[in-house]
């Protein structure tokens, strides 16, 4: 037991999800806050209980996420500053002076050429690289994958979308939220064999989820990291 007052902030105010199939409690913290998973009937007191148990381990939790976070919102939008493409870190270098905006990959780089190096060009330059980034890479992975299902995608767009990381259209159109560029590329690939399995299943059955796993054989770990930290991507429109 721990007499910090973050850890019992913590523990006064958890999220209860109960659920029938369950057996066992188990905790998560997600975005810095305590949920518990428990089976349907338990009191209110073994969950109390249980939480003291795990009180060490939920303040680790709890601290590693903080400074997670506080990285990510320390973004600096100017030269030196960090960003990941396809889960690779490069560091900007913004040269200033050129007549127009031009950003490539150099090395450990992404070179920017901007007319000003004020941190609202950078920004704006680097959305629309990694924009056209996520375009050319979200077609190119998308048609490999719909060719061995033997389907076809009629188009590919890409976009801005609070909740979703990809969706498909009756009509065969496959939609991406560009932030997703930024993770490694077994999670977009992921996403991708997610977005093409819906070409030939629309729903989320037990044969969708075999043809997923025939395109991304560990799409279990994927889809939970996406879970777990996909809201970290998600800074760079907030
Ligand atoms: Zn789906």
């Amino acid at each position: 037991m721990s007499n910090q007052p973050a850890t019992f902030a913590v523990v006064e105010h958890y999220e209860l999800r109960q659920s029938p199939r369950r057996k066992t409690m188990a905790l998560r913290v997600e975005h810095q806050r305590l949920v518990v998973l428990a089976p349907q009937h338990i009191r209110q007191r073994e969950i109390q209980c249980f939480i003291h148990q795990h009180s060490d381990w939920i303040k680790r939790q709890v601290r590693l996420q903080q400074s997670r976070e506080q990285a990510i919102m320390q973004k600096q939008f100017k030269h030196g500053g960090e960003f990941t493409f396809l889960g690779q870190p490069y560091t900007l270098n913004v040269i200033s002076g050129s007549k127009h905006a031009h950003v490539m990959l150099q090395d450990q780089h992404i070179l920017m050429h901007l007319p000003q190096d004020d941190s609202a060009s950078v920004k704006v330059s680097l959305f629309a690289w990694y924009r056209q980034q996520a375009q050319q890479y979200f077609t190119q992975q998308t048609h490999e994958m719909a060719a061995i299902t033997d389907k076809n995608c009629r188009q590919i767009r890409i976009g801005d979308f609070k909740r979703q990381w990809g969706s498909c259209s009756r009509q065969g159109i496959i939609r991406y939220h560009w932030p997703l560029i930024q993770a490694c590329q077994s999670v977009v690939d992921y996403v991708i064999a997610h977005e093409v399995s819906h070409l030939t299943y629309m729903n989320h059955s037990a044969d969708f989820w075999q043809l997923v796993k025939r395109l991304c054989p560990d799409y279990q770990v994927q889809r939970r990291w996406l879970k777990d930290q996909g809201h970290l991507l998600r800074f760079l429109l907030g």
